[in-house]
C-alpha cells in the first residue's frame, strides 16, 4: 500500500501522512469515483458498493485529528466544529430528540456512548434515570463533560484502549462510525459489551440520500480528513450483519439537529459564496435557532443476534 505525505491542509495545524487504501469490507481494489477533491477521492467499491475515502490519515495518526482544534475549528465546513462546546443549549435540544428515539426501544438501564463529545446526550439520559458512561477521544471535550455537566464516568481515549465492564443495555454512537478506521472491529467490540436484550443505536450520514446526490461534491458531509467512510442503509445493514447485529429500526426521523442562524449562514459559504454574500445582511439571525433535518442521515437501532456457541436469545 503506497504511502505519501502531503503538505499541510489549510484547516489542519500540522502536516499529516496520508495512505492509499482499498475497500476494508471486501478487499476489492477497483472503485468508481463518487467525488474528488485532491488529494482525496471518495470511492465506491466495485465489489460491495461500500464508499470510502482514499488516501486517508493512517490509523496510527488518526487520533491527532481530534487532538487539535476539533471542537473550535476555524474551518468548520471542512474540519471539526465551530464552538461546539459553547452551543450547549442547541445540543441539549438535539439530544433530547435522540433520547426520545432511544427510549422507544429501552426504558431504563446502563448506557454507553462512544464519542461522547461534550456529554450532552449522556446528561440527557442521566436526567431520564439511566446510568451513563462515555468514551471520548478528545481530552478537552471529556473534561468539559466532567466540569460543566458533572459526568463522572467519562473515559478519555480510544475505545480499544479503555477498560469497560459490560453488559450495557444501550450503546450509542452519534455521528462517529464514519470517523473510525475499522468500523467492523469497533462494532464487534461493542457486540461483546452489549446485553443480550440490549440495543445499539448508531447515527451516520447517508451517501445514497437525495441531498447527497443533489449537492455532489459540495455535500456538507464530505469532510475528507475525518469522514473516511460514507454508509448507505444497504452497506450499513451488511456491516452490522458481519458483527452479529440486525436492524430493528432504520429512520431519518430525529436525525436532524438544532442549529443557530450563524451556523446556517456560515455553512452557506460552502454551498455558494454568492448565496453567503446575499445572507450577510441577515446576521441578526445569528442568535436564532431552528431544527433542520435534510434527511441525509439515518439512525439505526440494532439488536444483537446469537453468536456461535451462544444460546439463542
Ligand atoms: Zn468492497
Amino acid at each position: 500500500m503506497a504511502r505519501q505525505t502531503t503538505g499541510p491542509l489549510p484547516y489542519l495545524r500540522d502536516e499529516l501522512p496520508l495512505e492509499d487504501v482499498h475497500c476494508c469490507m471486501c478487499g476489492t481494489v477497483e472503485y468508481d469515483v463518487v467525488s474528488s477533491a485532491p488529494p482525496f477521492t471518495v470511492a465506491r467499491c466495485c465489489g460491495c458498493e461500500f464508499v470510502y475515502v482514499t488516501p486517508r490519515v493512517p490509523e496510527s495518526h488518526l487520533h491527532l485529528v481530534y487532538a487539535w482544534d476539533y471542537y473550535e475549528s476555524d474551518h468548520a465546513g471542512d474540519y471539526g466544529y465551530d464552538g461546539y462546546l459553547e452551543d450547549g443549549a442547541l445540543h441539549v435540544r438535539t439530544f433530547a430528540k435522540k433520547a426520545d428515539f432511544v427510549e422507544r426501544h429501552k426504558k431504563s438501564g446502563r448506557v454507553l456512548e462512544i464519542g461522547s463529545a461534550g456529554g450532552f446526550f449522556l446528561n440527557e439520559m442521566k436526567r431520564r434515570g439511566f446510568e451513563v458512561e462515555g468514551v471520548e477521544i478528545s481530552e478537552k471535550a471529556a473534561q468539559f463533560s466532567r466540569d460543566h455537566l458533572g459526568l463522572t464516568n467519562i473515559h478519555c481515549g480510544r475505545l480499544e484502549d479503555v477498560t469497560l465492564e459490560g453488559p450495557f443495555d444501550v450503546i450509542a454512537m452519534w455521528d462517529v462510525i464514519e470517523h473510525v478506521s475499522d468500523p467492523v472491529a469497533i462494532l464487534r467490540h461493542l457486540r461483546s459489551l452489549i446485553a443480550r436484550d440490549g440495543i445499539l443505536v448508531v447515527q451516520t450520514q447517508n451517501i445514497d440520500s437525495f441531498v447527497a446526490k443533489l449537492l455532489g461534491q459540495r455535500w456538507h458531509h464530505f469532510k475528507h480528513v475525518e469522514h473516511i467512510y460514507h454508509f448507505s442503509p444497504k452497506t450499513f445493514a451488511s456491516t452490522l450483519g458481519k458483527c452479529d447485529f440486525q436492524i430493528a429500526e432504520l429512520t431519518a426521523r430525529g436525525a436532524g439537529k438544532y442549529i443557530s442562524g450563524k451556523f446556517f449562514i456560515d455553512r452557506m459559504r460552502r454551498f455558494s459564496r454568492t448565496v453567503h454574500f446575499c445572507l450577510t445582511p441577515f446576521r441578526f439571525l445569528d442568535k436564532m435557532s431552528f431544527y433542520v433535518n435534510l434527511r441525509d442521515e439515518f439512525i439505526v437501532a440494532a439488536i444483537p443476534t446469537a453468536q456461535k456457541g451462544e444460546d439463542k436469545q
